[in-house]
């Protein structure tokens, strides 16, 4: 609360980063004042604190997805008020650039997102443009509004694939990433396979609505889509000689920058494949949260665990953890 102090997460420079007591800060005129009730850790965080990513701004404190409860709004905002539920795109974007201008907002040249341009919500309280906010239903667990984010990511990935129902679909990675893809994918009625070499994370992806889970694919199968969700160079290689004529190849795992593959021009042109990527929310943060009640279900099994916010440490090393999906920070444990 303002004039308060609150506990949060700082990175300060590579591999530099911990536990802050710091001023909880005030919303301006436009923004809300939130406690947060949820926050995820994710692969992006992981590349902050190494100090691997290039829109970081140190010292920062982290933490991106993430949802909880109004308890002030700045003078000018309307339409929320103190005891709200919400969630927010974290993607402060800045509606006068020609991306944004396309809606590509997550290409805005000016891009200063919570969390990693601006101060983020592994912390006991956060402010948000209240333009970017979205009211939650009575009720919705907040690790749900805190999945949002990551759903979008998904959502604008599997809208850029033009993915559809009744083709088939390969499935690179059931991390959290490609198991939210298998579960929209499905409900979309598309048929999922998914490729994972992680036993624990193969049943997860039956679960969540994959029709079949393999190690590895056999020679000759091919698909309508694939979606790289792994960021694993030997993936990616196998998934793009996967595709069937007008296949689309979706790419949103992060693989190393240096990382190339040969493509052949002529396949390309013979067989009309497209070849897309995918990064971040642009416009699907209002689809995602309104998506999200409807698959509440398969969405709260990928929370494996919930933590509090001196336990960061150990969420870092959860991720690469096959037991673990999703790890969540709960500042107010
Ligand atoms: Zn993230
Ligand atoms: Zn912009």
């Amino acid at each position: 609360m303002p004039g308060q102090t609150m506990r949060a997460w700082q990175w300060r420079g590579p591999g530099d980063h911990g536990l802050i007591e710091t001023p909880a800060p005030r919303p301006a005129a436009d923004e809300l004042l939130i406690r947060v009730e949820a926050c995820g850790l994710c692969g992006t965080d992981l590349r902050i604190l190494a100090g691997d990513y290039g829109h970081a701004r140190a010292p920062v404190v982290i933490g991106h997805e993430f949802a909880g409860v109004v308890v002030a709004v700045g003078s000018a905002v309307t339409g929320f008020a103190a005891g709200q539920a919400v969630a927010a795109d974290p993607n402060v974007y800045c509606l006068n650039c020609e991306w944004c201008a396309r809606r590509a907002f997550n290409l805005c040249q000016n891009i200063k997102a919570i969390g990693i341009g601006r101060a983020g919500a592994m912390a006991e309280f956060v402010t948000v443009p209240a333009r970017l906010a979205v009211a939650l239903p009575d009720g919705l667990d907040p690790a749900l509004g805190a999945l949002i984010e990551p759903l979008a990511c998904v959502l604008h990935g599997i809208e850029r694939g033009g993915i559809e129902p009744g083709r088939t679909l390969a499935v690179y990675g059931a991390g959290a990433i490609g198991l939210m893809a298998v579960v929209v994918a499905a409900q979309l009625g598309a048929v999922v396979t998914v490729v994972e070499p992680l036993a624990r994370r193969r049943v997860r992806a039956e679960v969540a609505g994959a029709v079949e889970c393999l190690e590895r694919l056999a020679p000759g199968r091919r698909f309508d889509n694939v979606l790289d969700a792994s960021g694993a160079p030997a993936a990616v290689a196998d998934g793009l000689a996967r595709l069937r004529k007008r296949g689309s190849f979706i790419q949103m795992g992060v693989t190393p920058s240096g990382f190339e593959l040969p493509i052949s021009p002529y396949r390309v042109y013979e067989n009309e494949w497209r070849i897309i990527g995918s990064n971040s929310v642009a416009d699907c943060y209002e689809p995602a949260a309104k998506l999200m009640p409807q698959i509440s279900q398969p969405m709260r099994a990928l929370v494996t665990h919930t933590l509090a916010l001196a336990e960061l440490p150990r969420g870092i090393g959860l991720i690469a953890d096959p037991a673990a999906v999703k790890v969540q920070i709960d500042p107010r444990l």
